[in-house]
């Protein structure tokens, strides 16, 4: 029956497509589908997971369960598991190629493995199972039945179908099938982002995350030359379709160009289970945790050894001023689903280093204005505008053409311009170089208008900001020569990089091993919101502690990828959004280590204590902030002497401690607890709920029927547990439903049947 299916298509193929196709199908028409499901994708290979890639394929079900799933191919059942979280019911075939599939989430195996599995559950007495079998166990011919599509484990039904090479690494399962699904449509570009790298990077002038809006379209060139200086990554958010599904899939491949070389190429073929966590360097893990979305880098970090990237160096990918000749750039990228189907991005950038404007005369004579400004580059033109308010500057013209002077790399121009003596007008002068890259603005405040007002600091630091490696202050500076001020300033602080941002307006950064070994300027950049802030440079074991010094956070060498400010902080207790609901009830402060979008590599130990006060810990327990679910328990290590919590966590987040003593609560669906339930199928239903510290492993639940452990089906996301019951069970029984929270509050019911 299969065969014939199989020959025709192949008759078909051979007949209508172009000989291209004929290789790969060649290859892989040896596979059969795994399910009569649907042929339509929910999710494709690679796509982002937190902290994992997706390994497999998922196939459409309908939102249904009970589809059969094939064997793809000749083979045995080598693995198969059982659980109530993550994959559910799985099963792994070995092919006679070598290659294992797994397919998951399924309602049953076939009966003789259902059967097999249940009676070692039983005799166990474990719901969840991890067997291990020989090949002469179940052997499986290709086309037979596996079992049947469910929605056991994470997820709305679906299959997951897993291929895995012999060395047990996930591969593209779409490479057996390009004939399968039918896919022309494009993928479809949303969101670019180009993002800083470094404490004196800037793109177009300013220092924040360029984001520009690509609407959805395939093919976008991008009007707007940008400009660079420094170094800069760029992320871009995009998604794909199939024919016939509305579901979101990423890409498959991508390759970036600057001038025509390749400096960038993703494929996504393979990967190793041993470091998907690597996924946070391959999407932008910030703005992934900002809930920007999910941007592709397309740039590689040296410790980024994951295998997707062809011939991309080790930190390639980065547009850098440094490694670039000044001037016009032209970038490509190209995206592919895995049916070639392609989309297109490119633009231009100017790289270069504007050049800093400073002034040395600033008078007025006879109602013209006399200025030398001097550059720190040579100036193909100067243009000057003035304003009263900041947003709208018009250009005014010189009253002659400027007198430039030559000295020592550096470039002087004298001119003039007519000036209103009577107002308080502010000048605005900005220079281009011959490369084309603007200068930073140079703001005048002519010296002769007496009306001005300079309040007596002359300065206010209006926002702080900490980067990776470097703080940034955004300062409203109210000085006559604001440049000469910020220069004064720069030769007391070492690599401070400063620039305009408008008038009055500046930005300064500062490298963070600047300020470290400055106790002083480190004070003053903490102040009193901080309790503890270190720098993470992968060289030593070191740990913040909070304030009240019940909290602690430790750091490893290897604890994270990139080096690092890291810092610890008291949250308001009293915040609305951070409060926990009666009958639970908050013990102690809420400790927030930042920065939250930094992504982790091996983990950062982190423990508090409950104050001295605090006697009774029942049901305490850590927790940690989400920000959709609220707060999430972690399990931890207790030591009871000092009613102290430990955890390795494997992102920064916000943490505390929070008092659960209610047990779960056991309801039949049927009808009240307790009293006598009746079925005429056999399968009867519970609700399983516990709020607050919930329940996380399977054997926190035990079903007793006439006293014997009794096989069950416990879905934590719909929190039901289900069982089915014999003829003679159905007719006498009584039935005992046990569970414990993860703090260890029980709760047991007893029901009878008849
Ligand atoms: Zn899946």
């Amino acid at each position: 029956m299969h065969k014939c299916i199989i020959c025709s298509r192949i008759i078909f193929l051979v007949l209508f497509l172009p000989s291209f196709w004929l290789t790969i199908i060649a290859q892989t028409s040896d596979y059969l589908w795994p399910t009569d499901a649907s042929t339509a994708m929910t999710s494709s290979f690679c796509e982002f997971r937190p902290r994992h890639y997706h390994a497999a394929i998922d196939i459409k079900t309908w939102n249904r369960t009970g589809y059969r799933i094939f064997a793809i191919q000749d083979g045995y059942i080598m693995r198969v598991r059982v659980s109530a979280f993550g994959y559910g019911k799985a099963v792994y075939l070995k092919l006679k190629d070598g290659n294992i599939v797994v397919y998951a989430h399924l309602q049953r195996f076939m009966p003789a493995l259902e059967t097999y599995v249940d009676k070692i559950r039983q005799s166990q007495e474990q719901y969840s199972v991890d067997l291990h079998l020989t090949p002469n166990q179940f052997p499986i011919r290709k086309g037979q039945v596996l079992g049947y599509t469910g929605r056991t484990g994470i997820g709305v039904p679906h299959l997951h179908f897993e291929i895995r090479n012999p060395q047990s690494k996930p591969i593209n399962p779409l490479q057996f099938y390009s004939d399968k699904i039918t896919d022309t449509i494009s993928p479809q570009l949303y969101e670019l982002a180009l993002i800083p790298q470094e404490y004196s990077t800037l793109i177009n002038f300013i220092q924040d995350t360029l984001f520009v809006n690509l609407q959805l379209r395939s093919n976008v060139t991008l009007l707007d030359t940008i400009q660079i200086s420094g170094k800069v990554g760029l992320a871009l958010k995009s998604w794909d379709r199939a024919n016939g599904a509305t579901n979101l899939f990423s890409f498959y491949r991508a390759n970036m160009w600057i001038d025509d070389s390749l400096v960038y190429s993703v494929q996504y073929d393979l990967f190793s289970y041993a470091n998907t966590e690597l996924i946070e360097l391959d999407k932008n893990f910030s703005l992934w945790r900002k809930q920007i979305g999910i941007f592709h880098n397309f740039y590689r970090y040296p410790d980024n050894r994951l295998p997707h990237y062809l011939n991309t160096p080790d930190g390639g990918g980065f547009l850098d001023t440094k490694e670039l000749r000044d001037g016009i750039h032209h970038l490509k990228i190209k995206l592919f689903d895995f049916w070639n189907n392609p989309a297109e991005l490119d633009f231009y950038f100017r790289s270069g280093k504007p050049a800093q404007l400073s002034y040395d005369l600033n008078k007025i004579v006879d109602n013209n204005l006399f200025l030398r400004i001097q550059s720190t580059k040579k100036l193909a033109n100067i243009a000057i505008f003035k304003t009263k308010n900041p947003d709208s500057w018009s250009a005014i013209p010189l009253s002659d053409k400027p007198a430039v002077l030559d000295y020592k790399e550096n470039f002087y121009y004298s001119f003039s311009i007519p000036v209103d003596t009577s107002s308080n007008d502010e000048y605005m002068i900005q220079g281009t170089d011959s490369t084309g890259m603007h200068t930073f603005p140079l703001f005048i405040y002519p010296e002769e208008s007496s009306s001005r007002q300079i309040n007596n600091q002359g300065f206010s630091v209006r926002k702080r900001e900490f980067k990776r490696n470097w703080i940034s202050l955004v300062a409203d500076v109210y000085q006559n020569n604001p440049t000469t001020f910020l220069n004064g300033l720069k030769r007391q602080i070492n690599n401070l990089f400063w620039f305009p941002r408008g008038s009055h307006d500046y930005q300064l950064n500062i490298p963070i091993q600047e300020i470290i070994s400055n106790p002083d300027l480190l004070k003053s950049v903490m102040g009193p919101s901080i309790d503890d802030l270190k720098f993470c440079d992968g060289s030593k074991d070191f740990t913040l502690y909070s304030q009240d010094s019940l909290y602690a956070a430790r750091f490893k060498p290897n604890s994270l990828y990139n080096q690092s400010i890291v810092y610890t902080s008291l949250l308001d207790t009293a915040a609305e959004m951070y409060a926990v609901r009666p009958p639970y009830r908050r013990v102690g402060n809420i400790y927030d280590l930042q920065p939250f979008d930094e992504p982790i590599k091996d983990g950062v130990q982190v423990s508090l204590e409950a104050p001295d006060f605090y006697h009774n810990l029942k049901g305490l327990g850590l927790y940690y902030w989400d920000f959709k679910k609220g707060w999430l328990f972690i399990p931890s290590q207790i030591d009871s002497s000092i009613s102290k919590f430990s955890a390795t966590v494997t992102s920064l987040e916000k943490f505390t401690l929070i008092q659960d003593t209610i047990p779960p609560i056991i309801a039949s669906l049927q009808q009240a607890p307790g009293a006598h339930i009746s079925s005429q199928s056999g399968k009867i239903s519970f609700t399983l709920k516990d709020e607050m510290s919930g329940i996380q492993r399977e054997y926190q639940i035990v079903v007793r029927v006439n006293g014997q452990w009794h096989l069950f089906d416990y879905d934590p996301e719909e929190d039901t547990i289900s069982l089915t019951l014999s003829n003679q069970e159905m007719s006498q029984a009584q039935l005992q439903i046990e569970a414990v929270d993860n703090v260890g509050n029980r709760t047991r019911q007893n029901f009878v049947i008849n």
